[in-house]
């Protein structure tokens, strides 16, 4: 367990703590020992997938698969984040943008071909909205679809930055269609990554989430059978509604690289000697140490509670802008602060602050970035939209 500075474990009934619990055993035999060397290699740990499968991580918030509790399910992301975000990043997305993609706004066909084998971590899935052209902004992406005589579709475009892309055996696509193609605006697709017309590519040379499988997906002519369209998904706010899904794990996701952070500055300043006196014996240590307490018992506290509104299903999508932007910004506070207290150390990938400190990058950048997030809250307070 990391830092409970406000005892707040201890209102945790033993079955919202059981999937945290067994995750944290799994990634610290499985994963922990190595994580330094698959960061220098920028290589996704693929083995542990069927054991994330097992343990019932995959779908886990999902009715019929985990059940697991809002509260459960942000402990358990945590707990992988706390060893490094590209886990936490996999899960998520296998689990709130496909998996979820498909249970809501999928057809009873999708649902049983697809959710079984994604839970059990046999398929592994991705989701790509992001384009090179369109980021903060995806109303205007640029896939398109044709619509065939026989009933099927034609794809043509280019995504960029899909996580689990090169992994993926099924893609879920954002396009757009055309209103005689008998759809409108921005439709999704079930694509398997095997299609003639797709190809798949790492994106390369990235210094940060350098264990998650970035991925340019590239669509040329690639056909799809018409059932292959998600047939609840009817324009932009399907994807967007899976995406805060998405940030709500991100949000506890970002506690635990916090913790790990914090650990290993706490435990370097209490051993390291400077000056004849443990480096923790200085005021201005000690300073930064309590701004570190500060920014993560805030964080989870803010996490606890919008759990507990999700739970109720009073949960806003503000409010969830708001916990991403609080609990990333202060993930990064802590991470810079103990990247220095370790010194010249603080560098090293064996460390474990630095790669934080690199990860946290991403997860102030994807899934709606800082600015975006403080533009939703503007327009929620304000009434007055600052985006167009
Ligand atoms: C490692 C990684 C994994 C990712 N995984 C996925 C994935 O699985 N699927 C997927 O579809 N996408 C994914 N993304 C893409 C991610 O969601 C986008 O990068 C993100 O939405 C930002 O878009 P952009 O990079 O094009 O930046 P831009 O939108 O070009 O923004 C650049 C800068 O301009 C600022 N900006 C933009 N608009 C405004 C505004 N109105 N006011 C003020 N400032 C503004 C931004 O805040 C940012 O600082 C991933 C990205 C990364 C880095």
């Amino acid at each position: 367990m990391g830092l409970d500075y406000l005892d707040l474990m201890s209102d945790v009934s033993e079955s919202d703590r059981v999937l945290s619990e067994k995750t944290r055993l799994v990634v610290e035999r499985d994963v922990l020992p190595r994580v330094a060397d698959l960061y220098e290699a920028g290589e996704f740990p693929r083995d542990v997938v069927p054991t994330f499968g097992e343990l019932g991580l995959l779908g886990a918030p999902l009715a019929g698969f985990g059940n697991a509790s809002p509260l459960a399910w942000g402990l358990a992301c945590r707990e992988l984040e706390r060893v490094d975000s590209g886990l936490r990043s996999f899960v998520s997305v296998q689990t709130c943008l496909v998996m979820e993609a498909i249970e809501r706004f999928g057809s009873h066909e999708q649902r049983e071909e697809w959710l079984p084998r994604l839970a059990r971590g046999e398929s592994i899935g991705c989701f790509a909205l992001t384009e090179p052209g369109h980021g903060s902004d995806p109303a205007g992406l640029e896939t398109r679809t044709t619509r065939l005589a026989d009933g099927s579709y034609r794809l043509d475009g280019h995504k960029r930055w899909s996580t689990n892309g090169t992994l993926a055996d099924l893609a879920v696509i954002w396009a757009q269609t055309a209103p005689e193609q008998g759809a409108k605006g921005i439709r999704g697709f079930l694509v398997p990554t095997a299609s003639p017309g797709l190809t798949v590519r790492p994106v390369e040379r990235k210094l940060s989430l350098r264990i998650s499988a970035s991925s340019e997906i590239l669509l040329s002519d690639c056909r799809v059978p018409g059932s292959a369209m998600l047939p609840a998904a009817v324009g932009l706010g399907p994807a967007l509604s899976c995406l805060n899904d998405a940030r709500f794990s991100i949000l506890w996701g970002a506690i635990g690289a916090a913790e790990a952070c914090y650990d290993a500055a706490l435990q370097h300043v209490t051993a390291r000697e400077q000056f004849g006196r443990k480096l923790a014996g200085f005021q201005l240590v000690q300073e930064q140490l309590a701004e570190m307490v500060d920014a993560i018992s805030s964080s989870q506290l803010l996490a606890a509670r919008l759990a507990s509104l999700k739970e109720s299903g009073r949960l806003r999508h503000q409010q969830v802008s708001l916990g991403k932007r609080h609990n990333v910004a202060a993930a990064q506070l802590v991470a810079r602060r103990a990247r220095a207290l370790l010194g010249a150390e603080g560098i090293l990938v064996d460390r474990v602050v630095m790669r934080h400190l690199c990860n946290l990058e991403t997860l102030a950048t994807y899934e709606g970035t800082e600015q975006v997030h403080t533009l939703v809250i503007g327009a929620d307070v304000t009434g007055i939209s600052a985006f167009r």
